[in-house]
């Protein structure tokens, strides 16, 4: 059996930076804390924690400790309460994200309506949310079409991880509506590029091992890709989820990954395969 890693896997940018930052206090001997999960996988984030990175619930708890703003990025008044409880922050928000993060406060300034395509809960769009006074509608995919002035300057946006379809589909819903209606393409360029990247990978490999966070929505969607393109495509966050009989007719299998899932993760879970059929 051969195990193929794809080459183009592994962390984007912005995680990348993320890590490398708190890889960095760390080792500086900083005392560092993350309000929720920096990253959407919980075997990296627990290398983090074995390395000293600490998880805290609210800032109040932040206890003379820095605190790491996620890749998600951070409403306004995150960084105003910090402020008055003099706590420092370390910002890794992720630059795609901060430009998101300008337009709609731009607009909102503007006394545009904006119009957020992702999912309501996401940390993203919360934070998002936090920069135009949490006065932004969110659409996800087959929403519901939303209550809108139809008169009022729009801006339609997106979650940096949000699929292309699910974007023109409301680009389409929309312009059938409004008249002025300004379009900011926030998608990451990232997760495009891997959208085509994965399914090239995905269609040159008889069986695929997808690895990553479940609750991470990159990972959800690139593994979708993979599964259209390739119906044997299998899920697993780490190598202990691998079900043998999945592979037992092939004798070569691709292992890719989300944004989110560290190259350490796809060798070993790539290890694991190889060692098992030798
Ligand atoms: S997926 Fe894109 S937007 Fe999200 S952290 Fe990575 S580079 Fe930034």
């Amino acid at each position: 059996m051969k195990a193929i890693i794809d080459p183009l896997a592994g962390f984007c940018g912005g995680v990348q930076r993320a890590i490398e930052l708190v890889e960095k206090a760390l080792g500086n001997g900083e005392e560092l804390a993350v309000k929720g999960e920096l990253i959407h996988n919980r075997l990296e984030v627990q290398r983090l924690y074995t390395l000293g990175l600490e998880s805290i619930q609210d800032l109040e708890d932040a206890n003379g400790r820095s605190i790491l703003v996620r890749t998600h990025g951070e409403e306004v008044d995150f960084f105003q309460k910090a402020k008055e409880l003099d706590v420092n922050w370390l910002d890794a928000t992720c630059p795609k994200v901060m430009r998101s993060q300008k337009v709609i406060q731009k607009a909102y300034s503007e006394g545009k309506q904006i119009i957020i395509v992702g999912q309501l809960n996401h940390p993203e769009v919360i934070a998002l949310q936090g920069h135009c006074n949490n006065d932004a509608i969110v659409v996800d995919k087959d929403g519901a079409f939303p209550s809108l002035d139809v008169d009022q300057q729009t801006l339609l946006i997106a979650q940096t991880t949000v699929a292309p379809e699910t974007f023109l589909q409301w680009q389409e819903r929309l312009h059938d509506h409004l008249q002025n209606l300004e379009v900011f393409d926030s998608r990451c360029s990232f997760v495009n590029r891997r959208q085509n990247e994965l399914s090239n990978f995905a269609a040159e490999h008889p069986g695929v091992i997808f690895v990553g966070g479940r609750h991470s929505s990159n990972t959800r969607l690139l593994f979708n890709i993979c599964r259209q393109i390739n119906p044997s495509t299998f899920f697993v966050e780490d190598e202990t989820e691998l079900d043998w009989e999945w592979l037992s007719n092939f004798n070569e299998v691709g292992i890719s990954g989300s944004a989110s899932t560290p190259m350490w993760l796809l060798k070993r879970v790539a290890q694991a395969v190889t060692t098992h059929f030798e």
